[in-house]
């Protein structure tokens, strides 16, 4: 499937920020790219086996949709689940 991933760093989904505007949690403030996005192809098998990079958890025993794995990395195929929490 398509997917937008961030042109600064080309790894992770772009996520809106709370105006509503694409941003990247990775490269926001060091990249003027941030945001800015890019069309890759990824396909849903290797999202599914993604694995969160603390607990290890791949991404179809989570709650998360393979569309929207949040902070999903393309380079180690990883996302984060949530795990350790969200501050
Ligand atoms: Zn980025
Ligand atoms: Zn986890």
């Amino acid at each position: 499937m398509k997917k937008k991933v961030c042109a600064g760093c080309g790894m992770v989904f772009v996520a809106k920020d709370g105006n509503g505007n694409p941003t990247c949690p990775v490269c926001f403030g060091t990249s003027q790219h941030s945001g800015m996005v890019q069309e890759v192809e990824i396909s849903e098998e290797k999202l599914k086996v993604a694995t969160c990079a603390y607990c290890r958890i791949t991404a179809d025993k989570t709650h998360w949709g393979l569309n929207d794995l949040p902070f999903y990395e393309i380079r180690n195929n990883t996302f984060y689940c949530g795990c350790r929490g969200w501050s």
